[in-house]
């Protein structure tokens, strides 16, 4: 069966990788050169840790506090748009416990798969700087350190191994690096990666195996009552059996070029990488309170966080970025203002979907339509399970249409 996958992130390159290793004939289109999405620049974390959707209880209160600080980790820009304010109203709606209860056990799951499918691939032979050194939720404060020791407790509760580490046991795992910290909670299972060495590697691992269309952007679909049969572009029509929409945040605009509606919103997000960091961190944290990433990708370290809603658009907000690099500099005071001010950031848009959890599934009535996005804070850690999953419900689709 010839498949069109459109958006080359890592939603996109996975689900082709998946497809071509089940014998499809793939052609995968991005309308860059599979460097402009979020897949690129993220903080290159895995973490099987990070299994409770974001649409839960505190984050409506927490949100509400931040919302009209352009300086805070969380920030809404209020605006009328109706696709928005739908978006809300789902996200408000699922918002519970019992949502949180239900989706926990799906999440975790499809985190660990994950996991273990990233280390066959670095046993394989690819490419990626996969660390396995785990992560720490690092905290400043006795309170938070309270709060992630119970999570803690949760997560073993569902077989995900965790430590309680004082001050001075994360300067044992990260020699040389000062810290101003009570505590934290180190999750042993959690990796992390190089992101762009993964999307070299499995953009060079399709080619000559898959189609590969850079530079192309998909404007629209003929229809034909429940079937896509051809993708419009300026460059001419790319017809397929069937078609997957993996354009990360730009996702539920495809959706609509196929007359359905998909709810992803854009959650956008800034990163500085310094160079040569000098000291170097050995194992990436999470700066709790400040909800800051630190990640150590070989000589480089990256810096980033914040989760703005306010759009697509390109306008870095100097007081987001300013916000990281004080976090930093509170916590971490080596790689403080001086070493980063220089620095350009880089931003990139979460596909949030409003349950938290990633969409996988057939596209509205569409027979021959799928969608693989949503992942919002998790799509590095999600890619290789949900590109595997979607081949799978492909062909139990493809058979159950026949
Ligand atoms: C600051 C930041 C830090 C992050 N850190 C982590 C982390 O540590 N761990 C983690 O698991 N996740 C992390 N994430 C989230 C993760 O990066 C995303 O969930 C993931 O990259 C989404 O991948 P994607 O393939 O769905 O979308 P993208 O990477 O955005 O790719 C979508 C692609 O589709 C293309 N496209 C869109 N429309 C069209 C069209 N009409 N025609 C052709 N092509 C089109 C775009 O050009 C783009 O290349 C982070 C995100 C941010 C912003």
């Amino acid at each position: 069966m010839r498949v069109c996958v459109i958006g080359g992130g890592v939603i996109g390159l996975f689900s082709a990788w998946y497809l071509v290793r089940s014998g499809h004939e793939v052609c995968l289109v991005d309308r860059n050169n599979f460097n402009e999405g979020a897949s690129h620049g993220n903080a290159g974390m895995i973490c099987p840790s990070h299994f409770t959707p974001l649409a839960a209880p505190g984050v409506i209160r927490q949100s509400l506090k931040w919302m009209f600080d352009s300086g805070s980790p969380f920030y809404i820009k209020p605006r009328f748009d109706p696709d928005f304010i739908r978006w809300g109203l789902q996200f408000f709606r699922k918002a519970n416990r019992r949502h949180v209860k239900a989706s926990i056990g799906p999440l975790s799951a499809l985190l660990q798969w994950s996991s273990s499918l990233y280390r066959d691939l670095a046993e394989e032979g690819m490419d990626l700087s996969l660390s396995q050194r785990g992560i720490i939720m690092a905290c400043k404060g006795q309170h938070t350190l309270d709060e992630e020791s119970h999570i803690a407790g949760q997560a073993a509760g569902i077989g995900i191994r965790t430590r309680i580490l004082s001050s001075g046991e994360i300067h044992d795992l990260n020699p040389g690096v000062r810290f101003k910290l009570t505590g934290g909670v180190h999750y042993l299972d959690d990796m992390h990666l190089v992101p762009e060495k993964l999307i070299t590697s499995l953009k060079a691992d399709l080619s000559g195996k898959a189609e590969m269309l850079s530079g192309i952007e998909v404007t629209g679909f003929h229809r034909e009552n429940d079937r896509i049969d051809r993708a419009l572009t300026q460059a001419g029509e790319i017809r397929a059996d069937f078609f997957v929409l993996a354009g990360g945040a730009w996702t539920g605009k495809l959706a609509r070029m196929a007359g359905e509606y998909a709810a992803i919103e854009p959650g956008k997000g800034y990163n500085i990488t310094i160079p040569e960091a000098n000291p170097q961190l050995s194992t990436p944290l999470i700066l709790v309170e400040d909800r800051v990433a630190i990640t150590p990708m070989d000589q480089a370290l990256r810096l980033g966080g914040t989760m703005e809603l306010s759009g697509i658009n390109d306008l870095v907000l100097t007081r987001r970025v300013t916000g990281i690099l004080r976090a930093i500099e509170s916590c971490l005071p080596d790689f403080g203002m001086d070493q980063t001010s220089v620095l350009k950031p880089w931003f990139g848009f979460r596909p949030l979907s409003p349950t938290g959890l990633p969409v996988i599934a057939p596209l509205g009535r569409l027979r021959n339509v799928m969608i693989n996005a949503g992942h919002g804070m998790l799509g590095l850690s999600l890619a290789p399970a949900s590109g595997k999953l979607l081949n799978q419900l492909i062909a139990d689709h493809v058979r159950g249409v026949a």
